[in-house]
């Protein structure tokens, strides 16, 4: 068991009193961690406050080189990493190595683009006038995190937040507070300042809340459940701070009747027991048009009874899971394969079909290893399906028409879509988020798209006759 406290100006500190225990083995204590209350939060606000100023002064290439010593620290260490990640959240050793690296090559991409030029060069229509903007840093970034992936969330805020000059505050989920420690000690090791990042553990209903309504914190970013988010929305539009939302998904699949049957139930697979299914791209419905239903069926069955997955993350996802298995039955679906937990946390993948479209299940975010597979007359039926939803996080369609393919990335009602290709994993240079209730569906994560969300544009007029 290790002892995680909280990072304020450059002290660790408070008292463990949250205990996580390991999921795939309940018995086990994995870390145990402050529950801060506002007075700790406040505490981290005002360090962060205090050593932002002269963290923006540094030139931005030393601010990257930091970012870059902390990516090779954790490279030297990621097997421990990917254990402590695996021992809180789950996750095969496979997938929690994948996310360790996540993290490391995210550190990297942002560390790197403390090289390249920030703003623009502008001509004016005044004679002997230069015009150029500056990014300038928000100020105190807040992020708020959940618990499925627990470092590389963290790291592509952090990363984008700390290059570009601002001080952090960051409330880890829960769950998984070990991650963080590991990628906090990186950054304090590579040699970031006392100050510029701070990690407050605790519970979200009161060190999330104080640290979101904190008027000292100039831009919040929220990655988490809906609910939640939205609540976060009204707090920080009421003072017009800035605030960035990723929540959650009903992501969906098409399937047509000229795809391999083989080849989509591999994708649709992978899209929805990857993780456990606990993405928030992942697919948790599909649409088969008739000449496909059955052959997709057959292979999808296949294909998650040799799926090897992690245990689900606690007993309280583990019966949110099982209670909508158990909505499908009422209802009269058929559980093609899966349905039932073997051992302790660890439920089968699972299959339905024969609900309507209308159901419970096949509306609201599970967030588990469970996928409906509903069938419709036509492509046009399809994508109507896929876009009924009050989510638009990420869609998916396998066909090998490429007027087909064209029209659903043009017409789905999502941040991302993906053709022939899981919904789940994205790369880290391209911009993600969603649209409808999935997002706050204005700043981008990730990429260089990510660095809007911690600046603003400053636009400075040059006379020099
Ligand atoms: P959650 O909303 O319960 O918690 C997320 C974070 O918010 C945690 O750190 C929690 O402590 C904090 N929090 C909870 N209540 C709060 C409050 N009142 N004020 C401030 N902070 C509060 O979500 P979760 O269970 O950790 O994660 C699962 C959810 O996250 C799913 O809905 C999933 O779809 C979503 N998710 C979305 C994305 C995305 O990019 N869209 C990525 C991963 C997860």
């Amino acid at each position: 068991m290790t002892t995680v406290q909280n990072l304020i100006g450059g002290e660790r500190v408070g008292d463990p009193e949250l205990a996580r225990h390991n999921p795939a083995n309940p018995g086990e204590i994995v870390a145990v961690t402050p529950a801060s209350d506002a007075s700790a939060v406040h505490a981290a606000v005002s360090a962060a406050e205090q050593a932002q100023g002269a963290w923006a002064a540094l030139p931005a290439p030393a601010r990257g080189a930091i970012l870059l010593d902390a990516a090779d620290l954790l490279r030297s260490r990621h097997s421990q990493v990917a254990e402590d990640l695996s021992r809180e959240e789950g996750k095969t050793p496979a997938e929690a190595t994948g996310e360790v690296r996540r993290a490391i090559d995210v550190l990297r991409f942002f560390g790197s683009l403390a090289w390249q030029a920030s703003g623009e060069v502008l001509p004016s229509a005044m004679p002997g006038t230069t015009i150029f903007t500056r990014r300038e840093p928000v100020g105190v970034a807040a992020l708020i995190t959940p618990w499925n992936f627990p470092i590389a969330i963290p790291a592509w805020k952090m990363a984008p937040a700390l290059v570009s000059g601002n001080a952090v505050v960051i409330k880890p989920a829960e769950l998984t507070p070990l991650s963080v420690a590991h990628l906090s000690n990186a950054l304090v090791e590579a040699g970031l300042p006392a100050g510029v990042l701070n990690v407050v553990h605790g519970t979200g209903s009161v060190a999330g809340d104080a640290l979101a309504r904190d008027p000292r914190v100039a831009a919040l970013s929220f990655t988490g459940s809906t609910r939640v988010g939205l609540g976060l929305h009204t707090i920080l539009s009421e003072r017009r701070a800035r605030v960035q939302l990723e929540m959650g998904g009903k992501n969906a699949y098409l399937i047509l009747d000229d795809a391999d049957p083989l080849a989509a139930a591999k994708v649709v697979a992978a899209s929805a027991f990857s993780l456990t299914g606990q993405a928030c791209t992942a697919t948790s419905r599909v649409y088969c048009t008739p000449g496909i239903m059955e052959a997709f069926l057959a292979a999808l069955a296949k294909e998650a009874e040799a799926f090897t997955m992690g245990p689900v993350v606690s007993e309280q996802q583990l019966a949110v899971d099982v209670s909508a298995i158990d909505v499908a039955r009422a209802e009269g679906a058929t559980v093609v394969t899966g349905g039932d937990v073997p051992s302790g946390q660890f439920l089968r993948p699972t299959v339905l079909t024969g609900l309507a479209h209308t159901s419970p299940v096949v509306r609201d975010e599970i967030f588990g290893p469970v996928v409906a597979v509903l069938g419709v007359d036509s492509y046009e039926e399809g994508l109507a399906r896929v876009n009924d939803s009050r989510y638009g996080l990420t869609a998916g369609i396998c066909t090998r028409d490429l007027t087909a393919a064209h029209h659903f990335a043009a017409h789905a009602q999502v941040g991302v879509v993906k053709v022939n290709r899981p919904t789940t994993g994205l790369d880290l240079n391209v911009p993600f988020g969603g649209v409808k209730d999935s997002s706050s569906n204005t700043f981008r994560e990730q990429g260089t798209a990510a660095l809007d969300f911690y600046t603003w544009s400053k636009t400075v007029y040059l006379g020099h006759e």
